[in-house]
């Protein structure tokens, strides 16, 4: 009985522990002014974590070859995927500065049933064929989707997803370090990190991310019309293949009609980005160079003679 009681108090004291750890995880973010569970992953603990956990997927996805070739000679989707996400990333930049200094990757897996993408804390990108094979999605679609992916990224949503993978496991964490099992962090991150890519969206979250995602793509001349046929296809395809991508990203109420009313407020921003393109400048999958052996460091990557870095100022015009 005693030792009954004894079990039930310590269960209480550990659920308050989590609850309370949650709690003081809560903060405002400052672009959408919402209030969000991410202070249990610092924006450090996500960047490192998702780039460990992107490292892995990829490294493993390679041995089963299972990766669209990128590096010295690109797959024509892999070129594709990568110009339109640095039209999109220029963009991101403007929108949210610091991401300036993401070191953004983008890849192309090799699963033509799988209907999925993705973009982790700090630009980690990849994106399924399925979204051709299955989709047949368009470029504007495509951008549409990286565009939407980008956003949750910009919006901490990633890092709110780590928050609440992490805050499940939160009892467990405070009770390991408290008997010092010595420091778990790094890989319990790179775990959050995979997990927080499967959980779902809140409803939320997805109508903030439409409403950035369509409005980084118009601004990169991407047709904001292809936001409404994107998700006309995935709710048509949803009976049939693996719809991994509907299952993470729920819809908000009324998408079609707010995409729609975004659409045309974006029209002209959209066509002036058309007739007069920014230049196109190279954000993803930039070369690592490494420096020194065991006390390694990246550095900036040297440019390439037809590469230019140029970092766009935070607040430029459109
Ligand atoms: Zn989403």
């Amino acid at each position: 009985m005693r030792a009954m009681k004894a079990g039930l108090t310590f269960r209480l004291a550990t659920a308050a522990l989590a609850v309370a750890a949650v709690l003081a995880g809560c903060s405002t973010n400052p672009i959408t002014g919402r209030s969000q569970l991410i202070g249990l992953v610092s924006e450090g603990e996500a960047v490192q974590g998702s780039t460990k956990a992107y490292q892995q997927m990829m490294a493993d996805l390679d041995k089963k070859q299972k990766l669209e070739k990128s590096g010295e000679k690109d797959s024509p989707r892999t070129q594709k995927i990568q110009q339109i996400t640095d039209r999109l990333i220029a963009q991101a930049i403007k929108f949210r500065p610091n991401s300036a200094s993401w070191r953004w990757e983008v890849r192309v897996i090799d699963d033509p049933k799988t209907v999925n993408a993705f973009c982790m804390a700090g630009g980690k990108m990849a994106i399924y064929t399925g979204m051709w094979e299955q989709l047949k999605a368009t470029d504007d679609e495509l951008a549409q989707v990286m565009g939407h992916e980008i956003s949750h990224a910009l919006l901490d949503h990633t890092r709110e997803r780590m928050s609440v993978a992490r805050a499940s496991d939160v009892g467990v964490q405070i009770l390991a370090a408290a008997a010092g099992v010595g420091n778990l962090g790094g890989q319990l991150m790179q775990n959050a990190a995979v997990v927080a890519i499967g959980l779902p969206n809140s409803r939320e979250s997805e109508a903030e991310a439409d409403a950035v995602g369509i409005q980084l793509a118009a601004h990169a001349g991407y047709d904001p019309h292809a936001a409404v046929t994107l998700w006309d296809k995935m709710s048509k395809l949803a009976d049939g293949g693996r719809m991994e991508f509907l299952s993470t990203h729920p819809s908000p109420e009324n998408r079609a009609a707010k995409l729609k009313e975004f659409g045309a407020k974006l029209e002209p921003a959209y066509q002036a980005a058309k007739t007069n393109p920014p230049v196109a400048q190279r954000y993803v999958n930039l070369p690592v160079v490494r420096v020194g052996g065991s006390n390694e460091r990246v550095v900036e990557p040297p440019l390439g003679a037809n590469e230019r870095i140029v970092r766009p100022a935070p607040t430029s015009s459109n």
